[in-house]
């Protein structure tokens, strides 16, 4: 059994196409000047649709992280134990990934992050690497 993937929609499939092309994409709106992620049809801070696609250098850094020992599910169980970490993208925009790479004695809140692609399933999920 594999891992839960994420559903793409209309909002969400520009993001997934660029991530297959190993592009992290993300949305800037033009009305109050902010960055947001995940993708939606509307500004989640001023709920205007004038939303453009703009392409991150995939370069951040980790505010926050959690090191899961214990598998939540079944699915799992082959990763564990693996690192979830916020990251603060240069762009202004905050995203969750795992951490695949790099040196983990590094791993700290403020270490700085580069965008790394892992295809699991068909579906490339941008991840984060220690840079
Ligand atoms: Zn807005």
């Amino acid at each position: 059994m594999g891992i839960p993937l994420p559903k793409t929609n209309a909002d969400t499939q520009p993001y997934w196409d660029a991530a297959a092309e190993g592009r992290l994409i993300y949305q800037h709106c033009l009305t109050c000047n902010k960055s947001q992620f995940y993708p939606r049809s509307l500004c989640a801070t001023c709920h205007g649709g004038a939303l453009e696609w703009r392409e991150s250098q995939g370069q951040g850094t980790v505010a926050t992280f959690t090191e899961v020992l214990r598998a939540p599910t079944a699915a799992f169980k082959e990763l564990a134990p693996y690192v979830i970490a916020l990251i603060d993208l240069d762009e202004g925009f905050r995203m969750m990934v795992n951490i695949v790479e790099g040196d983990m004695e590094r791993l700290a809140i403020g270490a700085r992050t580069r965008t790394v692609f892992r295809e699991v399933d068909g579906i490339t999920l941008p991840q984060g690497a220690l840079a």
